[in-house]
């Protein structure tokens, strides 16, 4: 497990060893002996699935793209994760996203592992007939260690109802007779998809900004005003007024987060500036994000980058760089693009009090030491992103009934597993002085040694 994640695990084994209400019947050198398999099996992959898809693209060549399928852990169900398309893509990014996943389902009392997958290709560059062979070679390699009890995909970065649409059919195709609509999530809804699915990530993420820092504060109000806890402090500052906010990445999450913000009227936010791979669009008294949807989605994704697609628009914004997002004079930041975009190089120049983690990793491990050190509240990926993998649970489980949800029935089911996991971890991360990241993951590794130890693994 790289870096940041890694660190973080063991800091939580560390605090469960000393914490001798934790297991109690594990003592001295058998304790240790425990906590030090308890630290191998989380730190390593359980299995790393490589392959060369070879595929003859539309001028007749023949190329090979790297591919795989990581799978971290299945202490809590079968491997879960989405499948990312991204010309960085490497197998250490993979095996850290796989390992996210485990924590973040434990987190969220998912019964799912964690997995990911990851092809190194940047999908701009492929036609659809290409894309389309790519997905279904992904499937024929790796369809042994795939299937609706052992491994379900995902969409993630650069894939999704489509890709999940393709991959699904060919995978039914080399199993035929066996059940196939758990076998890959986040497919269109008229494939077996969840109605939902597609914006649950981006909900999932204003819903937990939101609920913790105003239904949350508000109800606690009297026991959290004149703490000195420096987190307390910020929160308390942005509780009461309205506040500006900047999101970076506007595909599936970051505009669906920031529509979210736009239409929640009552707390008068406004979204100051959104960006994409090309720039970033500033405006003091807010952005219409629906209106740059709508462009978006006619513009290949891509949000308006000059003066004259402005005008077209009647919208008013300043033009600036794609990374002016992250230095904005903003009181929230949500990160909705890439990992490591706020890094010990240009966490300096961050000055947003909030900032939330759409992306998966988008912040260092350094940068989130001097963040939080100086009181900036961090919501973590793996307790703001989670909408997603709680809605392809739903969607896994409406395809074993064959029987579906309402898309009101699922948001209503999403937010009331978002706000249980903020009602379990909020308490301890206002009371304590400790990042809202390493008490998530207290959280999840506490479930996950509790379950590795009920299931004799830990010998
Ligand atoms: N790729 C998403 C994530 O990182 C969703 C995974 C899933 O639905 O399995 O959480």
């Amino acid at each position: 497990m790289a870096g940041q994640t890694g660190a973080i695990v063991q800091q939580s084994l560390n605090a469960l060893m000393g914490d001798t209400a934790f297991l109690p019947n594990l003592q001295n050198q058998a304790r240790e002996q425990a906590f030090l398999s308890l630290a191998a099996i989380l730190s390593t992959p359980n299995k790393v699935h490589k392959a060369f898809l070879r595929i003859t693209v539309d001028n007749g060549n023949v190329v090979r793209i790297p591919a795989y399928r990581i799978q971290h852990n299945d202490t809590l169900g079968p491997y879960k994760g989405g499948i990312r398309f991204h010309e960085l893509v490497s197998e250490d990014e993979v095996t850290n996203l796989a390992a996210l996943m485990t924590l973040k389902n434990a987190l969220h009392e998912v019964p799912f592992g964690g997995g990911k997958g990851g092809v190194v290709i940047n999908p701009r560059s492929y036609s659809a007939r290409e894309l389309y062979l790519i997905c279904k070679k992904y499937v024929q390699y790796f369809s042994d260690v795939l299937g609706p009890d052992k491994d379900i995909p995902a969409p993630d970065m650069g894939t999704g109802e489509r890709e999940m649409d393709w991959m699904m059919s060919e995978y039914k195709s080399i199993h035929p007779g066996h059940p196939y609509l758990g076998s890959f999530t986040g497919k269109s809804v008229i494939n077996g998809g969840s109605l939902g699915r597609r914006e649950a990530t981006g909900k999932g993420v204003y819903f937990t900004f939101r609920y913790m820092l105003h239904d949350f504060l508000k109800a606690q109000i009297g026991w959290l005003a004149g703490s000195t806890n420096p987190f307390v402090q910020t929160a308390l500052a942005h509780s009461d007024r309205p506040l500006s906010i900047a999101v970076q990445g506007f595909g599936n999450v970051g505009s669906i987060a920031a529509l979210e913000a736009y239409k929640c009227a009552y707390l008068h936010n406004k979204v100051v500036a959104v960006s994409d791979r090309n720039v970033t669009l500033f405006n003091s008294d807010g952005l219409s994000i629906p209106l740059l949807i709508e462009y978006a989605a006619r513009h290949q994704g891509d949000l308006p980058d000059s003066e004259t697609a402005l005008a077209e628009l009647d919208l008013k914004a300043q033009i600036l760089s794609r990374e002016d997002v992250l230095f904005l004079d903003v009181d929230v930041l949500i990160l909705a693009a890439l990992e490591e975009q706020i890094r010990k190089d240009n966490v300096g120049h961050v000055k947003a009090r909030i900032i939330v983690e759409g992306a998966n990793a988008p912040v260092t491990g350094e940068a989130d030491e001097a963040l939080t050190s100086r009181g900036t509240i961090v919501i973590p990926d793996i307790l703001a992103n989670a909408g997603g993998v709680i809605v392809s649970y739903f969607e896994w489980l409406q395809g074993r009934e064959t029987q579906f949800f309402t898309e009101e029935q699922v948001f209503k089911m999403l937010y009331d597993k978002m706000q249980k996991t903020l009602n379990g971890i909020l308490p301890a991360f206002f009371g304590d002085p400790f990042p809202l990241r390493q008490n998530c993951y207290n959280h999840a590794v506490m479930k996950l040694s509790t379950m590795l130890y009920r299931q004799g693994k830990l010998y």
